[in-house]
């Protein structure tokens, strides 16, 4: 932990010439929900934390751009145990029945969370309402002072710490660069960190409706041969969609008017929430899964979309993200109590170890769900049809399956 008092005369804290002392524990690069989730846990922790993001600190009003996400129980205790349930919880809406339907079939499987602990299984909440809510907890935390509104441009070592230059000239000096940019990370390329990526010839179209009947915190599925379709509850009555189909599908349904692409959900959703009017803006998200061959590399670490991405039939994604920052959180706070320095490599594969195992097997996992609930082949239908039927009738399967799907390792 850095003292004001070592900060030179002249040098507003944080924005000093390469050479000069350490300034920063950490240097979160992307302020997108890993980096706001990640500068909170560790702010919480003591360490002295600076995020550079080039989108202003600043609130965007939700509904925006259609994405929405189911938070899973694991990340529900996560956040809870770093205090951040507080900001979240006001802007997401339980889910206790998550109801799977096949296509053509008609097989369906239905989960309850009283079969379990009674406990909600997940949360719905609105891309841009979850940003805020971080945002809020951000800047109680932090301050605003620790925002670089600017991009990442490299960064090189010297004298047991990382030098990480920005777009606008500034150069942060911390112990450790951590990576949370998103899919295409500056930091993952700047590190030399070889990614595995493979595409799926699908996209998701992403939007939010306000519908006349109540969701009843219940998430709709639909695992159709394009690829399937969610209804995920969210705060009062609006719903979050994620629709996957062959690309040209999507763009095709995209391109509608709204009347007719709603006419066209209400048939796919069998009308089960009665009529629907659109809020958002219509996304479309082309699917593709990656992962990076390594989390760390010396002084630096790779945490969230920086370092791997999913499909996102199973909810796995921000999930996923939300187990690294605990493990990396974990693994800073033991050096620091044995007295080691943080951006040290030994001390960094502790993190990588605890996570790249269990990410793998959820990439794995989700990979081949995507690829036997959403392939077009007639072959695969009875099976699909087999194991909903199996979940369905089978109890203590269908809880294992609830209980292995609320938590991401
Ligand atoms: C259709 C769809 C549905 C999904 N559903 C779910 C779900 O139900 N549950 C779930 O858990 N996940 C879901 N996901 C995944 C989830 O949205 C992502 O995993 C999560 O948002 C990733 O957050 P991130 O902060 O790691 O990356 P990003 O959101 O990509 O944020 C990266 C940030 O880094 C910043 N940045 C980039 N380059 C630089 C630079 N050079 N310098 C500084 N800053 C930079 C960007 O401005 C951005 O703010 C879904 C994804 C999609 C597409």
């Amino acid at each position: 932990m850095k003292d004001s008092s070592e900060v030179p005369e002249g040098i507003t804290r944080g924005e000093v010439p390469g050479a000069m002392a350490v300034r920063f524990d950490v240097v979160i690069v992307g302020g997108g929900h890993t980096g706001l989730f990640l500068a909170a846990v560790l702010a919480r922790h003591g360490f002295e934390v600076a995020l550079v993001e080039p989108m202003p600190p600043e609130p965007t009003a939700p509904p925006h751009d259609g994405r929405n996400l189911a938070l899973l129980r694991s990340t529900y205790e996560i956040a809870r145990r770093y205090d951040l349930w507080s900001h979240i919880g006001r802007v997401a809406a339980a889910v206790d029945t998550v109801v799977v339907r096949e296509r053509p079939g008609g097989a369906q499987v239905v989960y309850r969370a009283r079969e379990l602990d009674g406990h909600p299984f997940a949360w719905g909440v609105e891309h841009a309402a979850l940003r805020n809510a971080l945002l809020d907890a951000f800047r109680v935390r932090l301050g605003a002072g620790r925002w670089y509104v600017t991009r990442f441009a490299g960064f090189h070592r010297e004298d047991g710490a990382v030098v990480v230059r920005l777009e606008d000239g500034r150069a942060l000096r911390a112990k450790l660069l951590v990576g949370c940019d998103g899919r295409g990370s500056r930091v993952r390329t700047a590190a030399g960190i070889a990614l595995d990526r493979w595409t799926y010839d699908q996209a998701a179209l992403a939007f939010v409706v306000a519908h006349e009947r109540p969701h009843r915190h219940t998430i709709h599925e639909w695992l159709r041969p394009g690829g399937p379709l969610a209804l995920l509850p969210l705060p009062g009555r609006q719903s979050g969609i994620t629709w996957v189909e062959p690309q040209a599908r999507a763009r095709a349904l995209a391109a509608l008017a709204p009347e007719e692409l709603l006419r066209r959900l209400s048939l796919e959703s069998e009308g089960v929430l009665g009529e629907l009017q659109l809020t958002s803006e219509v996304g479309v998200w082309p699917l593709a899964a990656q992962h990076a061959r390594r989390y760390v590399a010396p002084r630096v670490a790779l945490v969230g979309d920086a370092a791997h991405g999913v499909h996102p039939i199973h909810a796995q994604g921000f999930n996923m993200a939300v187990a690294d920052i605990e493990a990396l959180a974990r693994t800073l706070v033991e050096a620091r109590r044995l007295g080691r320095d943080i951006g040290l490599s030994d001390v960094l594969i502790r993190y990588e170890r605890a996570r790249r195992p269990a990410n793998t097997q959820r990439i794995w996992m989700t990979d081949t769900l995507a690829r036997i609930f959403s392939a077009e082949l007639p072959l695969l239908q009875p099976l699909r049809s087999g194991i909903l039927q199996l979940l369905a009738t089978v109890g203590p399967l269908r809880r294992l399956a609830a209980a292995r799907g609320m938590a991401v390792s």
